[in-house]
């Protein structure tokens, strides 16, 4: 494929950004690539395993001349980055970020952006609950969703480009507005992480009690709580501070589902508990047929014969 960005400058080098450059090295969408990281030791890590065609010392160094700028650091940071970055941002670039929540990002980003300049949100609904430069890999965006979130009266030519980046990278690419975009997530990725996170805790509590049983003993059901309870403590944090409303209003549900359930289980009510999982289990389905995930029994980790 041929090159769409001359200059791209990656800020922050974790997890998504890492992904990021061994996808567009993949691909050659991308001529060099310029990234910082606000640590020296990422920065030596992402020299030390070629993370990046060059590393820099400041934001703003990485960002000079750069066509695209993506913005993969914490949500919490996304509108101090800007701030640094905005007097080197040339006309004409992209400016972009792949933060987890959206309208928060959009609020703390946009008074810094200069005029002239494209300023794409996008979130890449990919991940996995390893961080830092050394956890990415190429293949991460493969048939996932990226979502595109240009803002009204946005250049849809910068906005094409950017699609047609993301898709080099093996994403699949949808538009959205971020009201929407934070909604959604909200029940597919962040209510679900703080139930996990829930889940694991009481799971801890009890382990003091029960001498570590609940290691001993972690099935399937608990050990797939505990890789996402593994996430990012800093990413994970940032995600509920900018999400509240979202984050509260599927809680609340959830909460009133879980009475009617606990409801159901206390009155002996099989036939709402049988009506109820049938119905989730259809959603599985369709999850696979859609071809977001893989049928093979416990995600395929287990070996045959020797599944939990
Ligand atoms: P990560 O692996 O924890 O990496 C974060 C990077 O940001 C690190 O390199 C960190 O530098 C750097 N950083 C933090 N504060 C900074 C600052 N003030 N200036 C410059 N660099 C700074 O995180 P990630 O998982 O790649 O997530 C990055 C973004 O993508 C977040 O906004 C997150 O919401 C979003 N996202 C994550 C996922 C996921 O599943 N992980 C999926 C989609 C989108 P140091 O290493 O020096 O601390």
């Amino acid at each position: 494929m041929s090159v769409i960005y001359e200059r791209v400058a990656l800020i922050g080098l974790g997890l998504i950004a890492s992904s990021m450059f061994w996808a567009m090295k993949r691909a050659g969408v991308a001529g060099e690539v310029t990234g910082y990281a606000r640590s020296a030791e990422t920065r030596r890590t992402a020299r030390e395993i070629g993370l990046c065609d060059r590393v820099c010392e400041s934001a703003r160094e990485a960002c000079e001349g750069a066509d695209l700028v993506v913005l993969c650091v914490p949500v919490g940071v996304m509108g101090a980055v800007t701030a640094e970055i905005a007097p080197v941002l040339k006309p004409g670039a992209t400016l972009s970020d792949v933060g987890s929540v959206k309208r928060a990002v959009i609020e703390a980003v946009s008074p810094h952006v200069p005029d002239g300049v494209h300023f794409i949100p996008t979130h890449p609904l990919a991940g996995t609950e390893q961080s830092g430069p050394t956890s990415g890999f190429a293949e991460l965006f493969d048939n996932r969703w990226t979502i595109i979130l240009p803002r009204e009266d946005e250049d849809e030519a910068a906005t094409r480009r950017l699609e047609t980046f993301w898709q080099a990278l093996g994403a699949l690419t949808e538009r959205m507005d971020a009201d929407h975009h934070d909604l959604v997530l909200a029940v597919t990725s962040h209510t679900p992480h703080l139930i996990a996170y829930t889940m694991v805790g009481v799971a801890d509590d009890l382990s003091r009690v029960t001498d570590s049983e609940v290691i001993k003993y972690s099935a399937a059901g608990f050990r797939d709580f505990t890789r996402i309870a593994a996430s990012d403590p800093t990413m994970w944090r940032d995600v509920f501070l900018s999400n509240k409303d979202a984050t509260l209003e599927i809680l609340g549900r959830f909460t009133e589902e879980l009475f009617a359930l606990q409801r159901a289980i206390r009155k002996g009510d099989g036939d709402h508990l049988h009506a109820y999982f049938t119905r989730t289990r259809a959603i599985r389905r369709g999850i696979i047929e859609a071809g977001q995930d893989t049928d093979a029994p416990d995600f395929g980790r287990a070996p045959k014969g020797k599944r939990a």
